[in-house]
């Protein structure tokens, strides 16, 4: 579904992502694992567009990815993101926080009063039910706690109807016991949804538990890649100690 075709990126003199190449298969769980640095939040943010490449094509259901920005904006409709800082605006409300996942549906001319429809709010309803936070829809998200501001983060997502979801480091801010919670939900959700989720995460152990491919990345490359069913984690810690071995 993501064809992901000898992709580089350099940010200065460092080269960043060095060639890679990947197919990401539709409706299953992709973890992109690797130590820090390998270049995993640059990749998802290549696939949605939110940092360029400087030579290689993706393409989503074979479509590539658009550079003018009016096609891109379009284009980012069908993937939505969620960030390991959540990225709310902590001052207004859960629900309205959700709806801002629909702004890319509305017209820049009206009025914020008027942008949302009633169906938008039903939506934004709906999702919230599904997150469990329907009953705290009007208060204040900075107000919640790291695990809950996780779920406006995935409520909001939905709103856009993606056909892709990008999680970068989703569960990292989070406690190990609410990290479970929000990756049960992620993937619950998007089965039921049917979306594509790609997620970056730092933990080999999450990252066997929850999907069905892991691709290792280090230093920019991608090392190799792993059905979760026919690896286990002292195979996987191998990406990481590749890294330890070029960096002494
Ligand atoms: P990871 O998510 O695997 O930890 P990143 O993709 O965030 O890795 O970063 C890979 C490398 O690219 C790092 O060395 C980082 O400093 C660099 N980098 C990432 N984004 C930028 C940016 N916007 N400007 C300059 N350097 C960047
Ligand atoms: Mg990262």
């Amino acid at each position: 579904m993501i064809c992901i075709n000898n992709v580089s990126k350099s940010f200065g003199k460092e080269l960043v992502l060095q060639s890679v190449s990947c197919r990401i298969e539709r409706y299953t769980p992709t973890v992109l694992l690797g130590p820090s640095g390998a270049g995993k939040s640059t990749l998802l943010r290549c696939i949605n567009g939110l940092v360029t490449t400087d030579s290689g094509q993706i393409t989503i259901d074979n479509v590539a990815l658009p550079r003018h920005p009016q096609q891109l904006r379009e284009f980012r409709k069908s993937i939505g993101m969620i960030f390991q800082q959540f990225n709310l605006i902590k001052r207004v409300s859960v629900i309205e926080n959700v709806l801002c996942g629909r702004l890319g549906y509305t017209s820049i001319f009206q009025s914020l009063l008027t942008r949302f429809t009633n169906a938008d709010y039903e939506l934004a309803c709906q999702y919230l039910d599904k997150v469990g936070l329907y009953d705290k829809r009007l208060q204040k998200a900075g107000q919640l706690s790291g695990g809950q501001q996780q779920r406006i983060a995935i409520a909001r997502a939905l709103m856009q109807r993606p056909k892709v979801l990008l999680a970068d480091e989703p569960v990292a801010s989070l406690d190990p016991k609410t990290s479970l919670v929000i990756l049960d939900l992620l993937t619950k959700i998007s089965e039921e949804e049917k979306i594509s989720l790609v997620l970056t995460l730092h933990s080999v152990e999450l990252a066997l538990q929850y999907s069905k491919e892991i691709i290792g990345l280090n230093q920019g490359k991608i090392m190799a890649r792993y059905n979760t069913n026919k690896t286990n984690a002292k195979e996987l810690y191998s990406v990481y100690d590749q890294f330890e071995e070029v960096a002494n």
